[in-house]
């Protein structure tokens, strides 16, 4: 009589009479395996999570103007004042100086010599239908992975010339700096 049967639940680690455990739902021999305060309260936390994913997709879809304009607004007030911050920054003293040297760095890093624009070399090293291709590999590339390669690395000595740039993936170029392609240019 008062050995009545227990099972333990693995939601709140308690051991409970089995009279306090639903039959279960997909099989009538079976009890479910969580206890009946658990199963009701992982019930009610799912129930909880739907009407509010319910709710948040009625009132997007209700407001969606409104929010998009927020956000654009949001967007638009945080790059003004991005904005604002770069040129107070740049007018500063320090910022100028850091500014200048920046830049004499890039003059000393390439040498002063660029004669090429990227769309200059883009347009060279594509095919007759206007397709660029990778130099290193020989395939078409997308503009989204185009990248401009220094045949000599510019650390070693390259000049910024378009007889020194060519076209290729950027996952080409990549593995070629790594050294595990060799294409024989160099
Ligand atoms: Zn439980
Ligand atoms: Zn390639």
């Amino acid at each position: 009589m008062g050995d009545e049967e227990t099972r333990h639940c693995p939601k709140c680690w308690g051991t409970k009479p089995i009279s306090e455990f639903f039959p279960s739902i997909s099989d009538t021999d079976e009890l479910e395996e969580h206890c009946k305060l658990c199963t009701m309260r992982m019930a009610q936390a799912e129930d909880q999570k739907r009407r509010k994913r319910a709710y948040m997709r009625k009132y997007y879809h209700e407001n969606r103007e409104q929010i998009l304009e927020q956000n654009r607004e949001y967007y638009r007030k945080n790059r003004d004042m991005r904005l604002d911050y770069q040129k107070d920054y740049e007018k500063s003293e320090e910022g100028k100086e850091i500014h200048k040297k920046a830049r004499q760095r890039r003059k000393e890093r390439k040498g002063d010599e660029k004669n090429y624009s990227r769309r200059e070399i883009v347009e060279r090293d594509s095919d007759e239908n206007g397709q660029p291709i990778c130099q290193i590999c020989g395939y078409p590339v997308s503009y989204e992975n185009l990248h401009i390669d220094h045949i000599v690395p510019i650390h070693k000595g390259g000049k910024d010339v378009k007889e020194n740039v060519r076209v290729t993936h950027g996952t080409c170029n990549v593995r070629r700096r790594k050294g595990t392609d060799n294409d024989g240019t160099e």
